[in-house]
């Protein structure tokens, strides 16, 4: 799960870790107050006007805007309000800027990159930090990637004292700054470890014309597995930043992920929705969503799933895959001959189902009057749906 700058800067200040502080506001009528508030509480002269969307890469993308008086600071926040941001983490289509981060603006002296994530091939959390923070990252990670340092942390010990201090180093930082700077890194790992992050990136962290240490960026995601866990994260999920389609499966717990395709897919377990789009993309087709509808799928689920997946206008025709493990294939075929009954099916439906019960469900389906195309196996099932998204 993802949330925006503002409050992953919450979490940064709960845990003691300087940032460059500001107010968010959700509409334009608040902008005047807010500038007020961040003048009479962080003694701001400057600002910077910041688009809250879940994207990085704002700053090219012109949603973060450096304002050297008021007047102008009015002006961006009205500019940025309602503004459709692209950046190369939007897509073309770009993301509606519907919070806007009024924050105080800083002297900076110099930015780093300073990022915490699991490293998946050593099993172990990693720092990675850089000298070349700010704007300009993902240039030097392809061009100069030994300028970003990393620094494993030993499961159970977290990020030790000369661990910190290693980091610091390799940010050239000395005397005051790095000590603050090792403190820090500390700071963060226990913030990482404690809320159940998948990343926590500062970039930039800067050091100030004054000297201060502060992070002036801040971006995290949260482990899904975890939230259960950690209500105030939940809380922060902002809804308008995620696909609609995907919020409404979430709802019914169904494992949906949109893709651009013509071939709806109803699958149970994830191994065999991965085999299902292989095959799809192997007889010529492209699948227009991944779908799990889990080990316990039954009526509803199924009529859950059906809506969501033909809630997509690009989707052509539909294929259900299910292998009746746990699940049994006749209580499937029931919820397909009543999604079917109950949704006014426009396009055509290749169904497959294997296992327990299999021979039972194939009986209920062709009974059933419902016009669904049966295919005998996958490879079978492939070719006819995607004969079929072809009009064939
Ligand atoms: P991003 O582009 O989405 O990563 O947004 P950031 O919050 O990192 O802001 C982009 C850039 O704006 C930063 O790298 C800074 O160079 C600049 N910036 C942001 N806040 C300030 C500030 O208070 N003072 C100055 N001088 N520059 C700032
Ligand atoms: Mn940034």
């Amino acid at each position: 799960m993802k949330i925006h700058e503002f409050q992953a800067k919450e979490l940064l200040k709960r845990y003691a870790i300087p940032i460059q502080d500001g107010i968010t506001i959700d509409n334009l009528a608040q902008a005047e107050a807010a500038l007020d508030q961040v003048q009479a509480d962080f003694g701001a002269e400057q600002f910077v006007i910041k688009a809250q969307i879940h994207a990085g890469g704002r700053g090219k993308g012109g949603g973060v805007k450096f304002c050297s008086d008021r007047a102008t600071a009015l002006e961006k926040i009205n500019d940025i309000f309602g503004m459709t941001l692209i950046t190369h983490q939007t897509g073309p289509e770009g993301r509606l800027v519907k919070k806007v981060m009024v924050a105080e603006a800083l002297d900076i002296a110099q930015e780093f990159y300073v990022a915490i994530t699991l490293d998946r091939s050593s099993g172990k959390d990693v720092f990675m930090v850089s000298s070349e923070g700010g704007m300009e990252i993902e240039e030097v990670a392809k061009t100069a990637p030994e300028k970003i340092v990393r620094e494993a942390v030993t499961p159970g010990l977290g990020l030790l004292g000369f661990q910190g201090r290693r980091l610091a180093k390799a940010l050239e930082l000395e005397g005051k700054p790095a000590r603050q700077a090792a403190a820090m890194f500390q700071k963060l790992y226990t913030l990482y470890r404690e809320m159940d992050a998948s990343i926590v990136e500062i970039n930039p962290l800067v050091v100030t014309e004054q000297g201060a240490l502060v992070a002036l960026d801040a971006k995290m995601n949260f482990d899904g597995n975890a939230l259960y866990m950690h209500s105030d994260v939940v809380e922060m999920r902002d809804l308008d930043e995620e696909d609609p389609a995907e919020v409404e499966a979430d709802k019914y717990n169904l494992n949906y992920i949109k893709l651009d395709g013509e071939v709806g897919c109803m699958v149970n377990g994830a191994g065999l929705a991965m085999a299902t789009m292989d095959i799809i993309k192997q007889v010529g087709g492209s699948p227009a969503n991944f779908l799990d509808v889990g080990g316990g799928a039954n009526v509803e689920t199924v009529k859950n799933g059906f809506r969501i997946i033909l809630a997509d206008e690009n989707v052509k025709a539909v294929l259900i895959n299910i292998f009746g493990g746990i699940v049994r294939c006749d209580r499937i075929a029931n919820g397909i001959i009543e999604a079917v009954k109950e949704l006014d099916l426009n396009v055509p439906v290749v169904v497959r189902l294997a296992g327990t019960n299999a021979e039972v469900a194939k009986e209920l389906l062709s009974n059933s009057g419902v016009s669904i195309i049966s295919a005998d196996h996958f490879e079978d099932a492939a070719h006819k749906v995607v004969a079929a998204a072809k009009g064939a």
